[in-house]
């Protein structure tokens, strides 16, 4: 039995964050969202014209509305959800202040629909500017359904205020698909100006994300953490990133947040594996008691209070870290030879048989999107191979069909993701060196297949992690960073303005074990070098290094940057030949390399051809 809708005595409609509750046709399709899923949905279908302007329909079929109670439920401070004061304290409904319908009401033409499972018919209830004008019977399945016309019509100064058409629905497509992702179990779907945008067919998380995210959802990964702090859900896997945040969504209690601190702690799981400036996406969903939230706070609900913030932001930290310890190998997903027209069309005129650097049917999940200099955010290295364009890095390997699916964009019905095997780093154990191309790329065979890898990338990665780690580890145990003594101090000479910048980060430098002093006007000596960067020049090192030293960087970033920018000029180059014995010691250090399988620019460091897409491949069956 639902409870019936009530007006909120005085001292509990004073009690609720009082505030414009529909500022822009978003919040009101959030809004009326979430009152069918407050109402047990399981099907709630949206359709949205000029961004919501002209019309929104909400139309679901949970609980309804029995005819008795229309006129109340647009009453304002009318809910069937909380009773006193006390209950605000646990509040588990998406709504609770019944003001959503009320507020929508004074500034639109609405009609309500609405028939519960025990009544013969349903009935209608259709106000303008707050006043009823109608309420008659009319027909429909159990359910609700309201329509909003004409919003803000009777509000010129809030329509002003909006942004373009565009803008307002992809604003209001974002609320649906953020209520999908927190209530993946029900079904949704969005059109907008007749097209439908969304269709999350009602199931798993990993569906939904997949009509959320499109074909990037093939590389969300699990994240699980039990406990009274739970965090799960589905975030990217280092290789693919985007350059918004806006992509990360944040659930407490099912219901999306925007918690700034929580997108930090999710960014720092993946510090050292992703390019500067880009950002990872996902849903990260923390469940904890109620009582611990206030979600009070904030007239649209969309900032929480949390009581114990720093203990969430580490259960969210440590889950998210443990994922991506897991996350899947860069896998080339062959497609079989002759799968359709697009493919044999994006082909081209006049390629013939199979060249398997250029042809389409390699096809790689996710190509390198990114161009090294945009990453490292190193301005012309020399000497580091820094200068490769992004199309060089991804010679081959580009799927053929070219544009990568946005959010929104994946088309309904097509099967967003295609499937990656699931291998992890360490399930490649023991790799086996088997040669060098004459490229430089190593191939290498392991327990699931054969296996390429990028020496540089994969070098580049085990030197980060060893210097981060011997840093580390010397700040626990109180002693200096093991460092290369030179033979003969280095005598460097830098612009004046420079050496500034350079002495802040002299003892970030010294924590990765390089020694450098300032040593006169305009000069600074280096006397040690990391062991990894020994063989190297050392007063090149020391310039690089202040290239790679923007202003501005928080002192952690500051020291991975420097780590990777050590790393990058210390590993081998592409190119480079590598003695059979070279090769294996790579390979084996690789594999026990946390987060080994991207560089700290966030490139992937080895691609694993298994035998299931050789087969593709070949065209032979799998098994
Ligand atoms: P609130 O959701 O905060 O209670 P609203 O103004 O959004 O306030 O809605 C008022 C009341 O109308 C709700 O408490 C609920 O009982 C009823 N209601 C609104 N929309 C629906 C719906 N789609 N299905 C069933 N009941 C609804
Ligand atoms: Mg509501």
């Amino acid at each position: 039995m639902i409870a019936p809708i009530r007006l909120l005595p005085p001292q509990v409609a004073d009690a609720i964050a009082a505030g414009e509750v529909v500022e822009r046709p978003a919040a009101a399709v959030k809004e009326l969202c979430e009152n069918s899923l407050d109402a047990g949905a399981t099907r709630i279908d949206v359709d949205l014209e000029a961004g919501g302007l002209v019309r929104i329909v909400v139309a679901d079929d949970g609980s309804g509305i029995p005819a008795g109670q229309l006129d109340l439920a647009v009453a304002r401070h009318a809910t069937s959800k909380l009773e006193t004061v006390d209950d605000l304290a646990r509040v588990r409904s998406l709504g609770f202040r019944g003001e959503a319908l009320a507020s929508i009401a004074a500034v639109s033409d609405l009609r309500i629909t609405s028939r519960t499972p025990g009544e013969e018919g349903a009935w209608l209830l259709h106000c303008r500017a707050g006043e009823a004008l109608e309420h008659r019977a009319a027909a429909r399945a159990p359910g609700t359904t309201v329509e909003v016309c004409d919003l803000f019509h009777n509000t010129p100064a809030r329509l002003a205020f909006l942004r373009s058409e565009r803008s307002e629905s992809a604003a209001a497509v974002r609320a649906v698909s953020d209520l999908a992702l927190t209530h993946p179990e029900v079904g949704f779907s969005c059109r907008s100006d007749d097209r439908l945008v969304l269709r999350s067919p009602g199931g798993t998380l990993i569906d939904t994300a997949a009509a959320v995210f499109g074909r990037d959802a093939g590389e969300l990964i699990a994240v699980e953490g039990a406990g009274e702090i739970a965090v799960s859900g589905l975030i990217s896997e280092p290789r693919s990133h985007r350059g918004t945040r806006t992509g990360l969504v944040i659930v407490i209690n099912r219901r999306r947040v925007h918690n700034r601190a929580l997108v930090v702690a999710v960014e720092d799981a993946y510090a050292g594996l992703l390019p500067v400036g880009r950002h990872p996406f996902g849903v990260v969903e923390v469940t904890v008691d109620p009582s611990m939230v206030d979600v009070n706070v904030h007239p649209t609900k969309r900032e929480v209070r949390l009581r114990e913030e720093g203990r969430v932001f580490s259960a969210v930290q440590r889950a998210c870290w443990a994922a991506l310890q897991e996350a899947r190998l860069s896998v080339a997903g062959i497609r079989p030879p002759h799968t359709g027209g697009d493919v044999a069309g994006a082909a081209g005129a006049g390629q013939r048989g199979l060249e398997l650097r250029e042809s389409p049917v390699f096809r790689m999940l996710e190509p390198w999107r990114h161009p090294i200099r945009e990453a490292t955010g190193v301005r012309g290295a020399p000497g580091a191979d820094l200068g490769r364009s992004p199309g060089d890095e991804r010679a081959g390997l580009v799927d053929a069909a070219g544009a990568q699916a946005g959010p929104m964009d994946a088309s309904p019905g097509e099967p967003a993701l295609q499937q990656a095997p699931d291998h992890r780093l360490s399930d490649l154990a023991p790799l086996r060196p088997l040669a060098q191309t004459s490229d430089g790329w190593l191939v290498a065979d392991s327990p699931r297949g054969l296996v390429l890898v990028d020496p540089h990338a994969a070098h580049e990665k085990i030197l980060y992690s060893e210097l981060l780690a011997e840093g580390d580890a010397a700040l626990r145990e109180g002693r200096p960073a093991t460092s290369q003594l030179l033979l003969v101090d280095s005598v460097v000479s830098v612009e004046p303005a420079a050496i500034e910048r350079l002495s802040e980060s002299f003892e970030t430098l010294a924590g990765l074990g390089f020694q450098l002093e300032s040593f006169g006007p305009g000069l600074v000596r280096c006397g040690a070098v990391p062991a990894a960067a020994a063989s190297l020049d050392p007063a090149r090192l020391v310039r690089d290094l202040l290239d790679g030293l923007p202003g501005g960087d928080d002192a952690t970033a500051r020291r991975r940057r420097l780590a990777a920018l050590t790393a990058c000029h210390a590993a081998v180059r592409l190119g480079e030949r590598l003695d059979a014995r070279e090769q294996l010691r790579l390979l084996e250090r690789l594999v026990v390399t946390p987060g080994g399988l991207t560089c700290p620019h966030g490139r992937p460091t080895v691609v694993v051809l298994d035998d299931r897409s050789l087969r593709r491949a070949f065209g032979r069956p799998t098994v």
